[in-house]
């Protein structure tokens, strides 16, 4: 059995979300019925986020404006993808939703604030009109379906905006809600991106998390594979946008998958792996615009191809804190007392480098956090700062983050010389750089408007576009 996941672009209006209908229900046909799961049609997550904001600002103008735009995309969908007869029950059934959303955002503007656990009602609206369209997209197809709201069968903590699964509920619960529509050979359309707490409380996996859905789902079904339909051929050697000439990576395995999306490749979320690789369940990644060309295939065990770098990615909007001082040098412990503070805060870091100095410890943040990480190490550094054995501590904001990932570069000497020679070839300076100690990556820091060229020189140094 196959958990498919179709992406936001892939259903981004009635014509999408027909070719789809047409993917999943052709492989029902030949393969066996497939548990879908699916992604709000494109930009309408951000939408529901934007009308929200502006609801708890009083901005009315944006409110309205941002909700005529919800009305109007899904209604014209829901036309051209329902089979005549449940024209009216359909467009009665999107109405009530929308309906429900705008009653939500009135009582957002009542209270004027926006909590994590309202931002997660808020942005289910999406998927759980989405799975509503693609379900009668399939029937109007003849092929039996039906929307389920993943909410009444993920069952998760009550982490707003990133919430986990509780496997043992979760399992259990989804075994029961999509296995007997599978049996009777219905397809289940599952909503991607939310669950709800075991109150009933709905939640989000986070941005992107519908690919954390799909397999989820199959690790609950105890899946053959998963399928994530995108807008691009696979898991490529760099973001095409960025680098035209990227080509299909057709097989990698799973700890190169995480790096890749963990470093910012956004065609995977990061936590699909994890329950993949703990039920051995093959990830293919295809592409819904292009369905016979080519694909990636994410195993244990994947062929090797030739080249010891396989992709660049890039991840934006970062900031660099950097801790120093030259009393900072022998003194144990500062490092512990660095990251402690942080991980109080909440705030994850995505790279650290120390210098064989001593001198200074930096790492990186996401950028909205960097006020927050600063205030926490001033006060936990109160004493060191008074005593002036801790000199400064700073942010670089406006930085990104580029690595080369690639199980072939462990033990390959010569590659961080490549890297650094071809940024150096194209004038681009280097602020930081860190190697994860599974060397499976190299991780380099450098201003933020020099990261395209970045990725695109080492691309090209690599000689990554390159057939192989
Ligand atoms: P979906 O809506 O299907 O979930 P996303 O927009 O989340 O799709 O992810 C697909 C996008 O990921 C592609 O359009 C591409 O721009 C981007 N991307 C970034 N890095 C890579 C990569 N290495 N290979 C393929 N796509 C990538
Ligand atoms: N719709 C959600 C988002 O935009 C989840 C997803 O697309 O995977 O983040
Ligand atoms: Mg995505």
């Amino acid at each position: 059995m196959v958990v498919m996941k179709f992406g936001g672009s892939s259903v981004g209006d009635g014509t999408r979300i027909r070719n789809v209908a047409g993917i999943a229900g052709r492989f029902a046909e030949g393969e066996g019925t497939p548990a879908v799961v699916v992604s709000a049609m494109q930009g309408v997550t951000d939408a529901l986020i934007r009308a929200a904001e502006a609801a708890s600002r009083r901005d009315n103008g944006t409110l309205h404006r941002t909700i005529a735009e919800l009305y109007a995309r899904h209604e014209e969908a829901a036309a051209e993808v329902a089979p005549p007869e449940e024209r009216e029950a359909l467009l009665a059934e999107v109405h009530s939703l929308i309906r429900d959303f705008e009653n939500l955002c009135a009582a957002v503007g009542v209270l004027g604030e926006l909590t994590p656990r309202g931002l997660d009602a808020v942005a289910s609206f999406g998927e759980r009109l989405s799975a509503r369209l693609l379900a009668a997209a399939l029937r109007q197809e003849g092929y039996a379906a039906r929307a389920l709201e993943a909410s009444d069968f993920i069952v998760t903590d009550a982490h707003h905006g990133a919430a986990s699964p509780l496997w043992d509920h979760t399992r259990d619960r989804t075994r029961g809600a999509v296995l007997p529509l599978l049996a009777e050979g219905t397809i289940p359309v599952i909503t991607g991106f939310i669950g709800a707490t075991p109150e009933g409380v709905i939640t989000t996996l986070g941005r992107g998390g519908s690919d954390f859905s799909a397999s989820i789902v199959a690790a609950s079904l105890d899946a053959d594979e998963i399928w994530i339909w995108t807008d691009v051929d696979g898991v490529m050697t760099a973001d095409p946008r960025i680098v035209p000439e990227a080509r299909t990576l057709p097989e990698l395995s799973y700890a190169e998958a995480a790096e890749l999306s963990y470093f910012g490749a956004r065609v995977i979320h990061p936590k699909t792996v994890l329950p993949a690789v703990e039920r051995g369940i093959p990830i293919r990644i295809k592409n819904t615009f292009n369905p016979d060309g080519p694909s990636t295939l994410i195993t244990s065990s994947p062929r090797e191809g030739r080249s010891t770098v396989k992709a660049i990615t890039a991840i934006k909007s970062l900031s660099l804190i950097t801790v120093e001082g030259r009393g900072m040098i022998g003194v144990p412990g500062i490092a512990a007392k660095v990251f402690s503070a942080v991980a109080r805060e909440g705030i994850s870091v995505l790279m650290i480098s120390q210098s064989s100095s001593e001198q200074n410890i930096c790492f990186a943040i996401r950028g909205e956090e960097t006020a927050r990480a600063l205030e926490a190490l001033n006060t936990a550094f109160a004493p060191e700062l008074a005593a002036r054995n801790v000199d400064r501590i700073w942010a670089e904001d406006g930085v990104a983050i580029v690595a080369a990932v690639g199980k072939g570069m462990r033990r390959t000497p010569g590659i961080a010389a490549k890297l650094f020679g071809a940024l150096g070839k194209a004038g681009i300076n280097v602020i930081s750089i860190a190697q994860g100690s599974s060397e499976h990556n190299i991780s380099l820091v450098v201003s933020e408007g020099q990261v395209e060229d970045a990725v695109r020189a080492i691309h090209r140094e690599f000689d990554l576009g390159r057939e192989g």
